[in-house]
């Protein structure tokens, strides 16, 4: 298989590659670059409930009241890029790209995450971006595989073990000029799964879904490893 294969394959038919898996996992970089090397577009989730909180906090909304945040998922308006070489996030009008990755809003989403009627929104959202994009996507989150797409041609649980997931936190924050204390990133970092886990289950693969442990294995050899399953599911 080499890099020309890959562009073309499925060319001009279906592919969704559906990824989930814990933060930290790398399952946006990766997915990013699966998408670009397959000539796909891309979706980061997470960066749809990070845009809402984003929004929720400029308008001082309190997270709690599960009433006004469902309103405003339907009422946001959202942008997203889907082209894998672009990250752009706007929200309500405002480039929120960098914004929503403040920890700030690490710390606040999962309030957005685990109010259902928000969670339906943007899952209907994430389905029509699919859609627009032929179905031709590579779409990363915590419930591509069973509930956004699950007749998704592959699917993938990314995971890796505690450490190397705070480890590569660690490293995106710092160069993002956000480092955190060790002891509260993995804080955080644990807090968020648990709390994530009651709204979508990502620590263990449904029917159907290929687990892959990225714990050992480094950027491009990951990278590797998923575009091998989705060959491997067949054309
Ligand atoms: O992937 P990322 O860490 O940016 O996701 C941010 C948050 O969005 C997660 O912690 C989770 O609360 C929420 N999320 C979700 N379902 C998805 C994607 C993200 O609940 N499909």
């Amino acid at each position: 298989m080499n890099a020309q294969d890959v562009s073309h394959f499925r060319l001009g038919r279906p592919l969704v590659v559906a990824i989930d898996g814990p933060s930290g996992s790398g399952k946006s970089s990766v997915s990013r670059e699966v998408a670009r090397r397959m000539h796909l577009a891309y979706l980061d989730t997470g960066a749809m409930y990070r845009a809402v909180t984003w929004a929720a906090l400029d308008a001082a909304i309190d997270l709690e009241d599960a009433v006004r945040v469902e309103a405003l998922a339907r009422e946001v308006s959202l942008e997203l890029s889907t082209d894998p070489a672009r990250e752009l996030v706007v929200a309500n009008g405002r480039d929120v790209t960098a914004a929503i990755r403040e920890p700030r809003i690490s710390e606040a989403v999962s309030y957005v995450a685990t109010t259902m009627g928000a969670r339906a929104e943007l899952i209907s959202r994430q389905q029509a971006v699919i859609a627009e994009c032929g179905h031709r996507i590579v779409a990363e989150g915590r419930d591509i595989t069973t509930v956004v797409a699950p007749d998704a041609h592959t699917r993938i649980l990314l995971t890796a073990s505690e450490e190397s997931r705070l480890r590569r936190r660690a490293a995106q924050l710092s160069e993002a000029g956000e480092a955190q204390e060790s002891e509260a990133l993995r804080a955080q970092v644990a807090g968020r799964d648990a709390k994530d886990s009651s709204a979508a289950n990502f620590t263990t693969a449904a029917d159907g879904v290929v687990t892959l442990d990225s714990s050992d294995l480094d950027f491009e050899q990951t990278v590797q490893a998923v575009i091998q399953i989705v060959v491997n599911n067949g054309e």
